[in-house]
């Protein structure tokens, strides 16, 4: 990430921030994720909701934002990202404090955990 991206991100995370925009994540028919931000603007102007739609492409997070078509960070994005990070460390935190018979579970066989020599006779 250049130095201009990494200030074009702050700026909007924290318009996401000051908006308080949040991305609410759906699927596409075809099983791709997608998050739907507020368009606080266009919401004002017709009376109802307007979202704008985040995807990933490439490993980057598009959305169809007028700023990000022309590309730049938008607060939409800035938003999805904060979605996507705040899931990531739940699901971490949620791996972490799982009942011990989840853990268990994940835990390999006995025998490949240790190098202890093993005799198979008495
Ligand atoms: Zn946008």
């Amino acid at each position: 990430m250049t130095q201009q991206q990494t200030a074009q991100l702050e700026r909007a995370a924290q318009i996401a921030a000051r908006d308080a925009l949040t991305a609410h994540k759906g699927t596409t028919h075809d099983g791709r994720a997608v998050w739907a931000v507020l368009n606080r603007s266009a919401s004002a102007k017709a009376g109802y909701p307007v979202y704008h739609l985040v995807t990933v492409e490439a490993g980057q997070l598009v959305c169809d934002c007028y700023a990000s078509q022309h590309g730049r960070i938008c607060a939409h994005r800035a938003a999805t990202r904060a979605a996507i990070e705040a899931a990531l460390k739940a699901s971490a935190k949620a791996a972490t404090t799982a009942s011990p018979a989840l853990r268990w579970s994940r835990e390999t066989a006995p025998l490949y955990r240790s190098n202890a020599p093993v005799g198979i006779f008495k």
